[in-house]
């Protein structure tokens, strides 16, 4: 038990027994989401540097929650992982994500990336492949146009089964990429055994652009370890036309952010960007 400023032992502070109950009630009603279809997801535009053409998008998962109104997925993920509803969830948003490209497609639009996250948890579960290929078979999604985003800490743990995976997702042909790099960089031995396409700075990085020149070198740096090793580099949380420039004068490649465009709903992404720009 911690102590309390008197002294006395105390077992639960009062923000702590809120912080539990919210927990227990989140995780009941995490269970529901998916059938109550709470949950939905966002689409942000992933640009080119040198155009300004929308390259991709990430798929954000939002729950919009009866009672509690709009639940971070900072706040839920964690929740969804630990208790092993991310693999359905998981399930939901990749069905979603490529049935969302496809339709796009359909429409006309020119084809772009729909990047995915992937949690730890749906590369324990043995069957990612298959479900993978499953999504891809019924919504008839050319795989090219599906990006798997593993975060960096998944990439470089020392699992064979990790890596395994990853070879075995890339031989259905979807593309791979390494989220919030730099975060970790544990290993670069080990990003050159992976299947990798396509590596993302970490935001916490571009934020430090004209703030902190030691950011700004590591940018730099990784920019040009992605170019030496063919890979394909994006700038993610880029907010501000200064860190817009670095980026293009540093010839990365990509950029997402608010800067652009924050994550959008399918209505406001048909409403805004596909009104005006049929492929
Ligand atoms: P992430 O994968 O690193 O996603 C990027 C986050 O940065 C998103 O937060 C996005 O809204 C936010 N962002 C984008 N541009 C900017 C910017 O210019 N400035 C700032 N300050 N933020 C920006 P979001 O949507 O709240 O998602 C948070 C995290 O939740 C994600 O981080 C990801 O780790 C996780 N997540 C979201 N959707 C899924 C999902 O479907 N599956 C899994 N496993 N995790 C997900
Ligand atoms: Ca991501
Ligand atoms: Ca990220
Ligand atoms: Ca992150």
């Amino acid at each position: 038990a911690k102590k309390n400023g008197k002294g006395q032992a105390v077992f639960c502070s009062g923000k702590m027994k809120n912080d539990v109950l919210e927990k227990v009630t989140l995780t009941n009603s995490l269970y529901q989401a998916l059938e109550k279809n709470e949950l939905m997801l966002h689409y942000q535009p992933q640009v080119s540097a040198a155009t300004r053409e929308i390259i991709g998008f990430e798929a954000l998962l939002r729950w919009e929650h009866q009672k509690l109104g709009t639940i971070p997925p900072a706040v839920f993920i964690p929740i969804a992982e630990e208790t092993g509803l991310i693999n359905s969830i998981g399930e939901w948003v990749l069905m979603t994500a490529c049935a969302q490209n496809k339709e796009w497609q359909d429409k006309g639009f020119k084809p772009v990336l729909m990047a995915v996250n992937l949690s730890l948890e749906q590369f324990r579960s043995e069957n990612l492949e298959a479900i993978v290929k499953k999504c891809l078979m019924e919504t008839g999604l050319d795989p090219r146009y599906l990006e798997l985003e593993i975060t960096e800490s998944i990439a470089m743990k020392e699992s064979e089964d990790v890596a395994a995976c990853l070879h075995r997702l890339k031989t259905i042909g979807v593309t791979i990429s390494i989220d919030d790099f730099g975060t970790e960089f544990s290993s670069l031995g080990r990003l050159k055994d992976l299947p990798v396409d396509r590596l993302k700075i970490d935001m916490e990085f571009i934020h430090g652009i004209s703030q902190n020149l030691k950011d700004e070198s590591i940018i730099v740096v990784m920019i040009h370890l992605a170019k030496m090793l063919g890979l394909q580099i994006i700038a993610e949380g880029v907010e501000t036309e200064i860190q817009l420039g670095f980026l293009k004068d540093e010839a990365c490649d990509a950029i997402q952010g608010y800067y652009y465009y924050k994550p959008l709903s399918k209505n406001e992404i048909e409403g805004d960007i596909y009104k005006t720009s049929p492929a």
